[in-house]
């Protein structure tokens, strides 16, 4: 696959990158190492000024950045240019929190194993790779880079190949802030190129966000060299709606859930599972309200539903919705493509969903919502609890005993309650089962990449 800028919006092709060569890549891992020594010598306080510098280069070009997002992937240009923000917070949050997260900690009696004292400290683990999905381009990256750059290690990222104009952003981002030389490089190279670099003994671990497919191969490759591995798969998140909730805001945040950044969201609620005694009411204004959205281009402020990031991912979802209309789901709105170019899909809802239907088991990377009704919560739970992945879930309802019973039964990384999810940096965030492991963000994430050292003193 070309290292390219393909415009979702026309088509058209806008950018084509030369990858990096074996020797460019190896010139890359040697300067983040070099980087990794010194910033381990350096204060909390010298990197929390340069990140604060680097956060406020992105504020000052949050427009033109936004821009960018929306013509490299598609989403709509406010959400292109709210995610700049995001990234800007989480920096800002870093920079603060970071000696507060990783310091010194006693741990234990110490007269109970004979020391005079005994206590922890986080120290960082060297150079780590990230492997990055497109679908944020920039936050999913600084998710990653300011907690790992705050804790004293050096990054190296290999972007998804449709985003090339966000990872050179991304390349000089840091160097220009006041970080040295190398503490965070683009390797402009294929999935293919990873296995070589997470062999090499510079790089001492990896973190991947992307699909099921990519994380077990990348993880494979860090035990092959025993190396520590973070993975942020894939989700088919389950939104919950029971009878004593308000069913019209349930139903307008499930559209948002569903919509937001075009429907390709890791979080994104996508099983809509309904009480029956509610389930008509719900799908009325559900379905109203899914095939009421503004379908366009993302460029335009009125759009609210832009086209699909790559044409791949526009058939696979569409094939997705004709393997469960074929075996019977109904479509009550959407299922087309719409005319003209671009890799456009209109905002669907299926409903009457059977097992040997593959939407049941794969995540519908799109504006795709499945309609299920529960007869009873046992019935919901188990519903929501059939995927193999567990990343987030939301469950709406007013009956404190209800909600207990889901929060203690849902299986999922987390749990929102009477809302959507949503990711912050203050919040951890992974998941379980084939959604992955190990929690990026809060204090959680910036622990990942530390060797977390005892230390015993007589
Ligand atoms: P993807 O195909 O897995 O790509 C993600 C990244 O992995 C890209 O940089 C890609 O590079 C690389 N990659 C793919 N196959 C690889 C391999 N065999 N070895 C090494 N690297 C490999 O995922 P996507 O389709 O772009 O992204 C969507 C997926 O990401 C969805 O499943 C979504 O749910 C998930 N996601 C999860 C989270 C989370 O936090 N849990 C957040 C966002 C997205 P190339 O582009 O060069 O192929």
């Amino acid at each position: 696959m070309a290292i390219a800028t393909v415009n979702p919006t026309t088509g058209a092709t806008e950018m084509i990158v030369e990858p990096h060569t074996a020797e460019e890549v190896r010139e890359r891992i040697e300067e983040a190492a070099k980087a990794a020594k010194v910033l381990r010598g350096t204060s909390f306080a010298q990197r929390a000024q340069w990140m604060l510098a680097a956060a406020g280069l992105l504020e000052e070009q949050a427009e033109g950045l936004g821009e960018l997002v929306t013509v490299e992937m598609g989403k709509p240009i406010a959400q292109s240019i709210a995610e700049v923000h995001k990234c800007v917070k989480a920096m800002r949050f870093y920079a603060a929190r970071a000696e507060e997260f990783l310091a010194d900690a006693p741990v234990g009696n110490p007269s109970s194993v004979g020391a005079s004292r005994a206590w922890t400290r986080y120290e960082p683990l060297g150079t780590v790779l990230a492997v990055m999905p497109w679908n944020y381009p920039l936050w999913q990256v600084i998710r990653f880079a300011a907690p790992a750059l705050m804790a004293g290690n050096s990054g190296l990222l290999k972007h998804a190949s449709n985003v090339p104009q966000a990872a050179l952003f991304l390349d000089t981002l840091f160097e220009r802030a006041g970080f040295p030389i190398g503490s965070f490089r683009t390797l402009l190279i294929g999935g293919s190129g990873v296995a070589a670099v997470l062999a090499d003994e510079r790089v001492k671990a990896v973190t991947l966000t992307g699909s099921e497919p990519a994380g077990r191969s990348v993880a494979s490759i860090a035990a092959d060299n025993v190396k520590k591995s973070v993975l942020e798969l894939g989700g088919s998140d389950p939104f919950i709606v029971m009878p004593s909730a308000n069913v019209a805001e349930a139903a307008a945040t499930a559209v948002r859930a569903r919509i937001s950044n075009n429907g390709q969201s890791c979080i994104a609620g996508k099983r809509f599972i309904v009480h029956t005694e509610i389930y008509e009411a719900f799908t009325a204004e559900f379905v109203k309200l899914m095939s009421e959205l503004a379908i366009g281009d993302p460029l335009d402020p009125a759009t609210q539903v832009g086209p699909l990031a790559t044409l791949s991912g526009r058939d696979e979802l569409a094939e997705l919705v004709e393997d469960a209309r074929a075996l019977g789901a109904q479509v009550l709105t959407g299922g087309t493509i719409p005319e003209g170019p671009g890799f456009f899909y209109t905002p669907t809802v299926l409903a009457g969903l059977s097992d040997e239907m593959r939407i049941i088991q794969e995540e519908a990377f799109g504006p795709v919502a499945s309609l299920y009704r529960a007869r009873d919560r046992e019935d919901a739970l188990r519903i929501a609890n059939q995927t193999r992945f567990g990343l987030s879930s939301s469950v709406w309802t007013a009956d404190a005993q209800e909600e207990e019973w889901f929060l203690a039964n849902l299986d999922a990384g987390a749990v929102f309650i009477n809302g959507m999810t949503v990711s912050y940096q203050e919040l951890p965030f992974g998941g379980i089962k084939r959604s992955g492991f190990g929690r990026e963000l809060a204090a959680d994430g910036i622990r990942e990449f530390c060797n977390l050292k005892t230390v015993w003193k007589a």
